[in-house]
């Protein structure tokens, strides 16, 4: 193992290997037509943007999505070279600075397709056209319109028209027929237009793994490319295992015996009922292990240990079984010997979705990428190096 370019004794890892196994496993699932799209805004929900991004490149995927512009951008520096989707609403004038970064932008609306041609002044501007079909947040709306525009970025000579796509609203929930009525306004949406050469996609994670024969042909996958499930209710009947790819360790660096009587951290508000070891772990709320968690479980030595009083902005505490040595690994998220506590379970416990747990965890948490269960350090300038060696 690589000796760790860090000086804190929390890490989250994050298992290349998991990556890779979720997107072929999607890949295969689509069947040969099946085309996928490796969705990595927000620095890959939190685990890393430009490490993910070749992973799922490297698996099979053709092209990568994010939000924002500036997260295209991030990409470009650390030398990511494939095509980037940006999802959101870009600004018109900033038109020709994507087109330099080769990014494929979305027309959110016919007004932005005509404000953005206007800003070209060289070369010619990817786009695919967004249709609202029911989640009423970004996207043409009615027939003639989508018509008009598709009319415009075939006819115009600085735009290229690459695909087409909708955005479902409750793919993950499956007593719902809302995904339903959402594909067939889509389908009517398409009827007229020549759909040959384009990428037409509709399906997120959720949909891309419930119905493979309604996604014309590609995936925008994001959750489940993490070995995640969109939701609870479809972890039931996933067509295939996820394997989750990010875990969160710390280490104990401070051990103490407290009396009987004796209170821990802020507010005084856990005492001791009797004589008790607790361990101190260098993790806290500025880290995204927020204060919300407070009376959860993290895993030592194998065994689920409760986390006591309050978590502090940079640390917290725990109670331990037995006296334990400082250094001893804590895990967070993730796995030791038996025990396990999954993104699921911390999730739940904030009474939110799975998504939002490795997006809180902020960028003071170093992340340390696992090919073949050992660490390798991918950070820049030599990510494409280490990549381009290491599996071709
Ligand atoms: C985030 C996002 C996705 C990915 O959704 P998952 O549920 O994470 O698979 C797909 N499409 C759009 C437009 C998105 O914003």
């Amino acid at each position: 193992m690589q000796e760790q370019p860090f000086y804190r004794d929390t890490w989250a890892e994050i298992d290349l290997d998991a990556i890779e196994y979720n997107v072929k496993s999607m890949i295969r699932h689509l069947g040969p037509d099946g085309r996928v799209i490796a969705v990595v805004k927000a620095n890959a929900y939190g685990h890393g943007d430009a490490e993910v991004a070749e992973t799922a490149l490297q698996a099979g995927a053709e092209m990568l999505a994010v939000a924002f512009v500036d997260e295209a951008v991030a990409l470009r520096q650390k030398g990511v070279e494939a095509p980037i989707l940006v999802l959101g609403a870009s600004r018109p004038e900033d038109v020709q600075f994507c087109i330099d970064s080769k990014l494929t932008l979305t027309a959110v609306s016919l007004e932005w397709l005509m404000e953005a041609e206007k800003h070209v002044r060289n070369g010619t501007m990817d786009v695919h056209i967004k249709v609202d079909t029911g989640m009423g947040r970004l996207g043409l709306t009615e027939k003639e319109e989508l018509d008009e525009a598709v009319e415009l970025a075939r006819k115009s000579e600085v735009l290229q028209f690459r695909g087409i796509y909708t955005h479902f609203a409750a793919a993950d929930e499956p007593e719902s027929d809302y995904t339903d009525r959402q594909f067939e306004r889509f389908r009517q949406m398409l009827a007229g237009i020549d759909c040959s050469g384009l990428m037409v996609h509709c399906a997120n994670s959720a949909a891309g793994l419930r119905f493979k024969d309604k996604i014309f042909n590609t995936v925008r996958l994001g959750i489940s490319m993490y070995g995640l499930s969109p939701s609870s209710e479809l972890k039931k009947s996933l067509p295939y295992e996820l394997k989750e790819a990010m875990s969160l360790h710390t280490k104990i660096v401070h051990v103490k015996k407290l009396a009987k009587g004796e209170s821990v951290s802020y507010g005084a508000v856990y005492t001791a009922d009797e004589e008790e070891w607790v361990g101190t772990l260098p993790v806290g709320y500025a880290d995204g292990w927020i204060r919300r968690l407070k009376d959860s479980e993290v895993i030592a030595e194998g065994k689920r240990v409760p986390i006591i009083g309050r978590i502090c902005m940079d640390q917290c505490m725990i109670r331990l079984p037995e006296r334990m040595e400082t250094g001893t690994k804590v895990t967070l998220i993730g796995s030791q010997s038996e025990e396990s506590i999954t993104m699921d379970e911390v999730a739940e416990r904030l009474d939110t979705i799975n998504y939002e747990v490795p997006c809180i965890l902020s960028s003071r948490v170093p992340r340390m990428f696992l090919r073949n269960k050992s660490i390798m350090d991918v950070r820049n300038p030599i990510i494409q190096s280490v990549f381009h060696s290491e599996s071709r």
